[in-house]
């Protein structure tokens, strides 16, 4: 994702001369543009070729990005990144992962479909990000990774996409949210536990987390199909919602945010970015289903279930309710409160919405619709 700033450095991007991005390039010319220029079907032989290829780029190209990737990946988060390690860590992944897949033909066949061509591009918009660049290296290790299939047609367009984004501090809710923190301890001592925090270590993070929060224009994550997504290195992009609804956007903006949170309070004590990598939510059996995603165990266990809208009625509830409610009765009335008419859930999707303003779409964070393990 780009901003306009960002879009302006692009265009007056110097040709640089990268080890990642000489590999990318080789990558583009020997896979990606026969496969997509290409008439021929993708038969076992062909594919078979293809392996042979990514193969030989990998072990050609292994020795100049493996050390760079290492000095990437054990930097601490707290510090700013070199985007020459960066970009060594995110195509040697890359190729690795397509090397290592068990899945290569399915990925080459989709790689075809979509007419994927442009890895250095992408590298390339990575350089230039600047209060993206969090979010693109963080989306690009979720985008290669070949083990999630459903992940390579949506990100291969989202990739592509040339449009810039626009994206705002969190400054006018920040007051407002910790507040409201203030009359949900249940939250608090939630949020408190993941990582066992006593109150000034949780107010200090707290405040880092709400610095490091930014409102990305709606049309963008929608685009994505998702509401928030937490870096590695702790930053939280949040869907700037915009129903026309202040109750509503506010409403969605907290459930959002406290979802996020759990994320960045399970990475709190993470040094590096490897820490950060590694550091998963422990599996919970819960509605009947193990959870493996750490925001979606707190909405389950909060909120009743991970709510695919979120109404007034809800929204208001959320907001304003202000007795100290233990966590199931809060749940319980949460979820009775969130109801549409009649039982059936319509999609609420632009278009298809009833067209009243009292109810916003919820579509989860970017780790929770695409993979579960986080
Ligand atoms: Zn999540």
């Amino acid at each position: 994702m780009m901003t306009i700033s960002d879009l302006e450095d692009l265009n007056n991007l110097q040709i640089l001369d990268m080890p990642a991005l000489r590999v990318a390039k080789l990558i583009e010319d020997e896979i990606f543009i026969p496969l997509a220029s290409s008439n021929a079907i993708l038969t076992s032989d062909l594919i078979k070729k293809y392996c042979q290829k990514i193969k030989r780029i990998l072990e050609s190209a292994y020795t100049d990005l493996h050390a760079l990737s290492a000095q990437f990946w054990s930097r601490p988060i707290e510090k700013p990144v070199i985007i020459e390690e960066v970009l060594s860590a995110l195509v040697l992944k890359f190729l690795s992962e397509m090397n290592d897949s068990i899945y290569i033909g399915k990925i080459l066949y989709g790689m075809k479909n979509v007419k994927f061509t442009e890895l250095v591009y992408i590298l390339k918009k990575m350089i230039v990000s600047k209060e993206l660049k969090s979010f693109n290296i963080s989306a690009f290790i979720l985008f290669s990774s070949f083990k999630y299939l459903k992940t390579l047609c949506p990100e291969t367009l989202f990739w592509s996409k040339q449009t810039a984004t626009i994206i705002e501090n969190f400054n006018k809710y920040s007051n407002p949210f910790i507040e409201f923190l203030s009359r949900n301890s249940i939250f608090v001592e939630y949020l408190k536990n993941i990582c066992h925090i006593d109150d000034d270590t949780f107010k200090n993070q707290l405040n880092t987390a709400l610095r490091n929060t930014f409102l990305v224009k709606d049309r963008d994550l929608n685009w994505y199909g998702v509401d928030a997504f937490t870096t590695y290195d702790r930053k939280i992009y949040i869907k700037n919602f915009n129903t026309q609804n202040p109750v509503l956007d506010k409403g969605a903006t907290f459930y959002v945010l406290l979802h996020e949170l759990c994320h960045f309070f399970r990475r709190i004590f993470c040094i590096t970015w490897e820490d950060s990598r590694r550091c998963k939510t422990p599996k919970e059996f819960i509605d009947n289903r193990w959870q493996k995603e750490g925001g979606n165990i707190f909405e389950v266990k909060y909120f009743g279930k991970r709510h695919k809208f979120l109404n007034e009625k809800a929204s208001n509830f959320l907001l304003f309710q202000d007795e100290n409610l233990p966590r199931e009765q809060y749940s319980k009335l949460f979820a009775s409160e969130n109801k549409l008419k009649g039982d059936v859930y319509v999609s609420l999707k632009r278009g298809s919405s009833p067209g009243k303003k009292d109810v916003v779409e919820l579509s989860g964070c970017l780790i929770s619709r695409y993979r579960e393990d986080n």
